[in-house]
């Protein structure tokens, strides 16, 4: 029996042949950074700040930040290649978060934001000096994002913020969070958006409560609630238009959708090249599990939905450099949709094949499991790309 490429299938994918240089410089870094170093991360909930400080040291962080404000001026597409190989390493989303966490803020900033906030905050995200948390689910509006009810109110010169946020993934690692909060309602009439705004509010200030959220994985990074309670934050703490912070926020919906397809391609790649090497390992019967068809097809079944996957991903990512943040929309979501569903199929089979021991930590695979059922339901849950899809392409009535 002829043996695959094991490591993470890095040569059996055509989209893994472009980028090779950057794809190596990610895997040569990441090979520091073993399945013990992930599962003791995981499992005793601690932030890989050695993983973070390499990434930022080898200027990954800073790779899609411009060279004018002290990054690499990379592109999307360099930023996906990155994101997908530290998941196929085996970090998976546990890596991946710890990193692409304070990256969601860029595109926001870097759009609407005064070129003083521009100089002040990008340098230190790309030297991994500046963590920036993500602020915008609260516990009463999670998918209808225009819910919210964090307000900030303007008291002489000074905004006070009053509200609760939840799911803030890195708060407790974080220094500030891009918030988004409500600072007027709009009439019956009006855009279900308008009245929200985003500001960055230090996460250290008076008045602000962080408790992390005890979840069933992707643990090297909490996810918090965050409350505030008469938190003072300074006008010229406000990104962009007051009151348009909703549309704003659109603008960096789609790379985030985009980072966190590649990272489950990733995911799903490190699932399928574990369960065939156990194919081959494992004997069961006198013969290696995966001689039986029964364990070759879901893995090659699986193979090829993320093979496609990733081949939607690649246009989406052209589409997005080509017109820009907001126009790539649909392949967006569709790239988000089919990585996210095509990874937790992977880690599935993988599962299977792993039989009993898919339950021991010794292996990754369930690790890998866990993880990818986030990508389904966040940063925005497939039923609403499903919605969308409906209505933006087939002309269906909007139904939420
Ligand atoms: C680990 C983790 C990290 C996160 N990190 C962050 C973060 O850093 N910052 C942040 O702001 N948020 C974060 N989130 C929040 C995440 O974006 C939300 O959980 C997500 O948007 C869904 O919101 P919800 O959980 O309130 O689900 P709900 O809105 O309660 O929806 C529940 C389910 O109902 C279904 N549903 C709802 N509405 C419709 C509809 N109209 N049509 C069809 N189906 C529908 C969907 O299946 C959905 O999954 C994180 C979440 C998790 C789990």
């Amino acid at each position: 029996m002829s043996q695959p490429a094991l490591d993470s299938l890095s040569d059996k994918f055509p989209h893994l042949e472009e980028r090779l240089e950057v794809r190596q410089a990610v895997r040569k870094m990441c090979a520091k950074f073993d399945a013990a170093y992930w599962d003791r991360s995981d499992l005793d909930h601690i932030f890989p700040e050695e993983f973070f400080q390499a990434f930022a040291a080898a200027e990954f962080l800073g790779s899609l930040i411009p060279e004018e404000y002290g990054g690499g001026g990379g592109t999307t597409a360099d930023m996906v290649a990155i994101l997908e190989e530290v998941a196929a390493s085996g970090g998976g989303l546990n890596a991946c978060s710890s990193v692409h966490t304070t990256l969601l803020c860029v595109p926001s900033i870097l759009a609407f934001g005064t070129e003083e906030q521009r100089r002040d905050i990008l340098p230190r995200i790309a030297a991994g000096e500046l963590y920036v948390t993500f602020g915008v689910t609260e516990p009463d509006a999670g998918t209808d994002t225009t819910k919210i009810t964090t307000r900030a109110e303007l008291q002489g010169d000074t905004y006070i913020v009053n509200g609760a946020k939840v799911w803030n993934t890195g708060a407790q690692r974080g220094d500030q969070v891009l918030l988004l909060v409500r600072m007027s309602t709009p009439a019956a009439d009006e855009r279900r958006g308008l009245g929200l705004t985003l500001m960055l509010v230090d996460l250290d200030a008076a008045g602000v409560d962080i408790r992390p959220i005890p979840k069933i994985g992707r643990n090297s990074v909490a996810s918090c609630e965050v409350f505030f309670h008469d938190v003072e934050v300074e006008p010229s703490r406000v990104v962009g238009e007051v009151g348009q912070g909703f549309y704003h926020l659109l603008h960096s919906l789609n790379s985030e959708r985009l980072f966190v397809a590649a990272e489950t391609i990733g995911l799903g790649r490190a699932a399928l090249a574990a369960a065939a090497r156990y194919g081959i390992e494992r004997v069961v019967f006198g013969r290696a599990i995966g001689t039986n068809q029964a364990v070759q097809h879901p893995l090659a079944r699986t193979y090829l939905d993320l093979l496609a996957a990733a081949e939607v991903l690649g246009r989406a990512v052209a589409q997005y450099e080509a017109r820009g943040p907001r126009a790539a929309g649909t392949l967006a979501n569709a790239a988000k949709y089919l990585c996210s569903e095509a990874a937790c199929a992977a880690t599935d089979a993988a599962m299977q094949v792993f039989g009993g021991y898919s339950f021991a930590r010794e292996y990754p695979v369930g690790r890998l499991w866990i993880e990818s059922r986030l990508p389904r339901v966040a940063p925005v849950n497939n039923q609403m790309i499903l919605n969308h899809i409906a209505e933006q392409t087939l002309g269906l009535p909007r139904s939420y």
